[in-house]
């Protein structure tokens, strides 16, 4: 279970517009930051210098970009209650980024599991990809981001922009009269909030679902494209008659995630009794995914219909971000010794 946050704390995280957004985002992230956004003042930011990393392809990232948008607004996100908006509508996270790399030890990044694991599932080895952490570390800090909602996957990347704090604030932090004693805390040291333990939502293949491996099934499918995917997920042949095991079986692992306990309880009974085919729970699941996400369907069907609409949130988020941001800009700057003439 994830801990209790505290009031009046910043919540910060970024969602990657490099792919069409799929169940596993939404069991493994959007959900809880649909429920956090509600309770805790948050900065949701599309990161789109991110997708960079792997996406080199104008018209689609901007596209990914406002289905993001688009599927968070569908899915409940409210822009009176907290802030959507772009990475690109804050520059200045870059800057910061840059000071950042400039603390940050070679050594560390080359520790990096989520890039050798983004390299392995054949991701180019580029500096951007290599580089993500600082720039993550970025995007929280710059907004002094206390609470970072992630995956468990996430742990490193918010341990490097807990060091990156911690050593900035040291390196920096520290007036000609107060060298001996402990640094101001210039950037507040974030704490992770790790996401509700949702286990690793399989894909059609059974490997875990992801946009690497053509294996999702995205939020917003439906009709036959739904049918045809719900209905490609890989089974074993065990033979309609027979008993089977429901904790061995990936159509049963995502029936899980959306039934009630009672429809659970009954359909791992179904399994157990035999008699009851790996169609008849396809069927179940279709039922299941459909039902979900009906009303957030229609509500993005009505949203597409007005674009502006969509990219006003957007704007005051950006607005609103970049206040935020160039507060704690302005400290930083001052404190490394960057002089500007622009904003004095
Ligand atoms: P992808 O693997 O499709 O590239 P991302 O790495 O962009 O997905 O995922 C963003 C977040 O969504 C992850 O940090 C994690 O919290 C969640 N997530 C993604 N895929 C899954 C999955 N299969 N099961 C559970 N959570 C997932």
């Amino acid at each position: 279970m994830a801990h209790q946050l505290s009031e009046n704390r910043i919540v910060v995280s970024g969602i990657q517009p490099s792919g069409t957004l799929h169940l596993g985002n939404y069991f493994g992230a959007i959900r809880q930051h649909i429920a956090l956004h509600d309770q805790f003042e948050s900065y949701f930011f599309i990161v789109n210098y991110h997708a960079l990393t792997s996406l080199h392809d104008r018209d689609r990232l901007r596209a990914y970009s406002l289905d993001v948008a688009l599927d968070y607004l569908a899915l409940g996100f409210d822009p009176t209650k907290s802030h959507l908006f772009l990475q690109s509508d804050v520059p200045a996270v870059n800057e910061l980024a840059w000071i950042f790399y400039t603390l940050t030890p070679v050594s560390q990044l080359e520790k990096g599991v989520a890039y050798k694991d983004k390299v392995a599932q054949g991701l180019s080895a580029n500096a951007g990809l290599f580089n993500y952490p600082v720039l993550q570390a970025a995007d929280i800090l710059i907004y002094g981001g206390h609470r970072v909602p992630v995956g468990a996957d996430q742990k490193q990347n918010i341990e490097i922009c807990r060091n990156l704090a911690a050593r900035f604030n040291d390196r920096f932090g520290r007036g000609p009269q107060d060298a001996q004693g402990p640094p101001r805390e210039m950037l507040p040291v974030p704490e992770p909030y790790i996401l509700d333990d949702v286990a690793v939502v399989p894909g059609l293949d059974g490997r875990k679902m992801s946009k690497s491996y053509d294996n999702t099934i995205g939020i917003f499918d439906e009709g036959k494209e739904l049918k045809k995917k719900v209905m490609a997920i890989v089974t074993d042949s065990t033979p309609l008659e027979e008993p089977k095991d429901p904790d061995t079986c990936n159509v049963y692992a995502l029936i899980r995630l959306f039934a009630d306990e009672k429809t659970r309880r009954r359909v791992a009974a179904d399994y157990r009794a035999g008699g009851y085919g790996y169609g008849h729970a396809k069927k179940e699941l279709l039922a299941l995914i459909t039902d979900r996400f009906a009303e957030a369907r229609e509500r993005r069907r009505e949203l597409a219909k007005r674009p502006d609409d969509v990219m006003d949130v957007l704007r005051e988020g950006g607005v609103r971000a970049r206040e935020r941001a160039e507060t704690v800009m302005e400290r930083v700057r001052d404190a490394v010794g960057l002089i500007t003439t622009w904003n004095t």
